[in-house]
């Protein structure tokens, strides 16, 4: 599962998109891709997580994403056949009326605006839906559907090459630290 961002602003859009890129890596999504202003910083962030918790996420900067999504979805998802893009937008068909009828043998793309989404971006997709019909966040919108894509184990997920393990706790903060473990 890929997350393709669209119309990225440096200067007032990476707290919001840094927090899309955390949400994806911690609900299940393999791969982070950003189109607009290039952010090197910002995946060096994301890499720094990864390094620290485990489950590393791809993270690549798309030039042309009109020309990407098309090629995903008519040509060639990565492994030489079509993929699956589904566009979150207020506008689309409830998320939970979509799902089932989504199929999961394919590399799926999931699609979220900034400011301004090109029309293209719906006709290129397959599904175009919505997280209730009202305007919010695509941090929230993303979520949503990736805990109902996944069920309870899309949020439960833990990364087997993690270097600090936080144990649940209901007071204060746990935290295993293997590189000192190992010291
Ligand atoms: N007016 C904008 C538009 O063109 O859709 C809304 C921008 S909104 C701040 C940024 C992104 O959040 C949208 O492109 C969409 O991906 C996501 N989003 C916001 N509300 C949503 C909803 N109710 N359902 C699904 N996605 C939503």
């Amino acid at each position: 599962v890929d997350v393709l961002r669209l119309g990225y602003r440096l200067g007032r859009d990476p707290r919001i998109t840094t927090h899309l890129a955390l949400v994806g890596r911690a609900l299940g999504a393999d791969r982070f891709l950003l189109a607009g202003d290039e952010d090197p910083k910002m995946f060096e962030n994301l890499e720094s997580v990864a390094d620290r918790f485990g489950g590393g996420m791809e993270t690549e900067h798309v030039h042309a994403p009109m020309g990407w999504l098309r090629r995903f979805v008519e040509e060639d998802a990565g492994d030489g056949s079509p993929g699956i893009a589904v566009h979150l937008t207020m506008y689309g068909e409830p998320f939970r009326e979509a799902i089932p009828r989504i199929r999961r043998d394919r590399p799926m793309v999931i699609v979220v605006g900034g400011a301004k989404v090109p029309g293209d971006v719906y006709k290129h997709c397959q599904y175009n839906v919505a997280v209730g019909n009202q305007p919010h966040s695509e941090v929230a919108a993303l979520a949503l559907f990736l805990d109902a894509w996944y069920g309870e184990s899309g949020s439960n997920r833990s990364f087997d090459d993690a270097r600090l393990i936080i144990q649940p706790t209901a007071n204060g903060k746990r935290v295993r630290d293997l590189d000192r473990e190992e010291e």
